[in-house]
């Protein structure tokens, strides 16, 4: 609850100055969104995985390679976890590429990595809910704004155990594809884009809040990865995240992942991104 007391004599004054973008679109690099689509036209596809309900499973793909994520059976949410596939310590980051694109990810947008790489790791070139835009309520899709449902949090919350959360997951399915141990690779799991998921802040109170996801079957988010890419992707025990999350109640279904290699020649001009040319002295002596 906001206090009154301490209000200034200059309150409205101080609240009517206009706000400016942090980062405003001009200064980011942006894709050539236009070869990208051309070049996945006479791609071809080379790879699928299947990621069942309230499961994880991953996925790498190639730099230059188009990967897409579909909902297949009925409306389900899908967090997404993105590594250098050469160097895990590289992931993505969530919170910069949402003061870099905004609260939610559409086409053009991209997937940045954290420091000290800052770098696309991927870029949004099909979006099948662009259309979707934002609802009433404040509501868009693919947020980046949550972090990822998890067990801590559940246990906090409820007192509760459950071990299908998409943190849950995601460490299982990195374990396997590592081969390495659950608690050695559950710190590399990290805040993922919500695929498919709608949710927005109350004007209100500013709280965070999910609604039934418009995705139906046939919708998909395609991407170009810019770099080698080990991906993870958990079809969330939320489903359409509707209502909960965290338990077996909600209807869940799988989500498809596609893997596309363009033909040769077809993505002329471009290269796999470099990482951030700061020269990381930080201004010591
Ligand atoms: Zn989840």
């Amino acid at each position: 609850m906001a206090r009154t007391d301490t209000m200034p004599a200059d309150a409205e004054m101080r609240r009517q100055i206009r706000p400016v973008i942090c980062y405003p679109d001009e200064g980011l690099p942006q894709p050539d969104l236009a070869l990208y689509r051309s070049a996945r036209v006479g791609a071809r596809k080379v790879e699928e995985v299947t990621v069942p309900p309230r499961e994880a499973r991953s996925f790498r793909v190639p730099a230059g390679h188009f990967f897409r994520i579909t909902s297949i059976k009925g409306p389900q949410v899908g967090d997404l976890n993105l590594w250098n596939a050469s160097d895990l310590s590289e992931r993505f980051f969530s919170g910069k590429t949402r003061a870099l694109h905004g609260t939610h990810v559409s086409e053009g947008d991209r997937l940045w990595s954290c420091l000290p790489y800052l770098r696309p790791m991927a870029t949004v070139i099909e979006d099948t809910l662009s259309w979707y835009g934002t609802d009433p309520y404040g509501g868009r899709v693919h947020d980046v704004i949550g972090t990822r449902c998890d067990p801590y949090t559940h246990r906090l919350l409820s007192g509760g155990t459950y071990h299908h959360c998409c943190h849950s997951n995601l460490t299982r399915a990195l374990a396997v594809e590592t081969g390495r141990p659950l608690q050695e690779v559950e710190p590399l799991v990290h805040d993922v884009l919500n695929v498919f998921m709608c949710t927005g802040f109350t004007p209100d109170t500013g709280q965070y809040f999910m609604k039934a996801s418009p995705v139906r079957p046939g919708d998909y988010l395609e991407f170009l990865a810019e770099i080698d890419l080990l991906g993870a992707l958990s079809a969330c025990p939320g489903g359409d995240c509707s209502s909960e999350h965290s338990s077996d109640a909600a209807a869940c279904h799988p989500l498809l992942v596609e893997i596309f290699e363009p033909a040769p020649g077809s993505l002329a001009g471009w290269s796999p991104a470099a990482v951030n040319a700061y020269d990381r002295s930080h201004g010591a002596g």
